[in-house]
């Protein structure tokens, strides 16, 4: 949105200060409801959009980076320091996070944005405990800021996922503030029910009923947590735990875990699942629905629901853990088999564009991670050697030519992925030349 004149002299008679861990829009919003407005209809009032200002004026772009001018303008209004708003925004919160870790409303992709196409849509979750301890304590219910990470599928307080669909009525919908006893609640924007009220309210569907006991869901659960935890240290460029990768610096641990997405979302149409993410469906990590995106995007984790994301880091820790720990956020629902999770499936499921991908990417991941990828590559080549060598000596018999077997050879069986060439990648000579670098070929 772009500002034009701002009305400055403009002063609320009632606004409530904003929480210190508070998302902007929410704070805006609990401003509004004490006017009977939506959050976007009482921005449209306070700061003027210039050119914008036919469109119906929303809150999109307000918690990233918003203009130091609206923030002024706002904080004015709310008779607020500037920089007690300020601090507030995503970008001032978290200064070292690419955008790419917030989590964007996946229903407003914007098409002209290249891969990048997520939009100014924030899309958090909720905790329906924490939502009901605030109306308990008689404070305003707001939505906390790290309710709007990427990184974060957890209440790591509660210990329990958050939501992204009313637990009354199973949609995805706005969220609303509603002004109750002086204070505020949050509502569902569909069935209008708090939703606070889902933490009291009998009887609870699993994810309300799995608390922090000891159950297989609760023990995978926090696995995962801890990996959300480490994954935000490495975001603010604090040095992870070596647990997932051995020792790790941020930058590296941060490659990795991105690599390992864009790889679990890669379609490959040869295979009946099309994406290895839609191989994981565990009850601690239930799939909301098979992965079939008809976008081609680098960051998904950034904009796909909150059970997905969940189900997409969990499936990160599981490629990354031994094979106990690996089952335990992974193992299967459905099915008699007994399938456990693991980079070496990863790199088998993957195509050859894929996997060569895969490896030239390893270069800037933490070096025992880097390290295994490269031996997992190594076996896969000699197998493939050992396939292709048999294959040729077959076709020397019958032709008399000569065959070779190189790793990654020129010719691929499938066509090579779309995703992979549509985020603006090289072609794929050029990471089998990479790949070819880094591999000592067998022969
Ligand atoms: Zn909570
Ligand atoms: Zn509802």
């Amino acid at each position: 949105m772009t500002l034009g004149s701002v009305l400055a002299q403009t002063v609320l008679p009632l606004a409530p200060r904003p929480m210190e861990d508070e998302l902007l829009s929410s704070w805006l919003s609990r401003v509004a409801c004490r006017y009977d407005l939506d959050g976007g209809a009482l921005r449209g009032l306070l700061t003027t959009p210039g050119d914008d200002a036919e469109t119906m004026p929303t809150m999109n772009g307000l918690d990233y980076r918003p203009a130091h001018q609206e923030i002024a303008a706002l904080a004015s209004a709310a008779r607020l320091p500037v920089d007690r708003l300020s601090t507030l925004a995503l970008k001032t919160a978290n200064p070292t996070w690419p955008r790419h870790w917030f989590a964007w409303d996946w229903g407003v992709l914007d098409p002209t944005n290249g891969t990048e196409r997520y939009a100014d849509a924030l899309a958090p979750g909720w905790c329906d405990l924490c939502l009901s301890e605030d109306h308990a304590a008689g404070r305003h219910a707001y939505l906390r800021r790290h309710w709007a990470y990427a990184a974060v599928g957890f209440c790591h307080r509660h210990r329990l996922p958050l939501r992204h669909l009313c637990p009354f009525c199973q949609t995805a919908s706005t969220l609303r503030f509603v002004p109750s006893d002086g204070g505020t609640r949050l509502c569902c924007g569909a069935c209008d029910r708090p939703l606070d009220e889902y933490a009291t309210a009998g009887p609870k569907d699993g994810a309300a009923s799995t608390s922090a006991d000891n159950t297989p869901t609760s023990r995978a659960w926090s696995v995962v947590m801890a990996f959300e935890t480490d994954l935000c240290r490495a975001l603010s460029r604090r040095t992870p735990r070596a647990r997932w990768m051995g020792r790790s610096r941020p930058a590296a641990f941060i490659a990795a875990t991105e690599d390992l997405i864009v790889a679990l979302t890669a379609g490959q149409s040869a295979y009946p699942r099309e994406h290895a993410i839609n191989a994981f469906d565990s009850d601690a990590f239930p799939s909301p629905g098979k992965f079939k995106p008809r976008n081609d995007l680098r960051y998904w984790a950034c904009c796909v629901p909150m059970a997905r994301r969940r189900s997409l880091l969990a499936a990160v820790v599981a490629l990354l853990l031994d094979e106990e720990t690996s089952a335990l956020v992974s193992e299967p629902r459905f099915g008699s088999y007994r399938w456990v999770a693991s980079l070496d499936w990863l790199f088998c499921w993957l195509g050859e564009d894929q996997r060569a991908w895969l490896v030239a990417q390893s270069a800037k991941w933490p070096e025992l991670l880097r390290q295994r990828l490269e031996t997992i590559a190594g076996e896969a080549s000699v197998r493939r050697s050992a396939h292709h060598g048999r294959k040729a000596s077959v076709q020397r018999k019958k032709a008399g030519g000569s065959g070779a077997g190189k790793p990654f050879p020129e010719e691929t069986p499938d066509p090579p992925p779309s995703t992979l060439r549509i985020i603006g990648l090289q072609d794929a000579a050029h990471y089998r030349r990479l790949a070819e670098a880094i591999l000592s070929s067998p022969e």
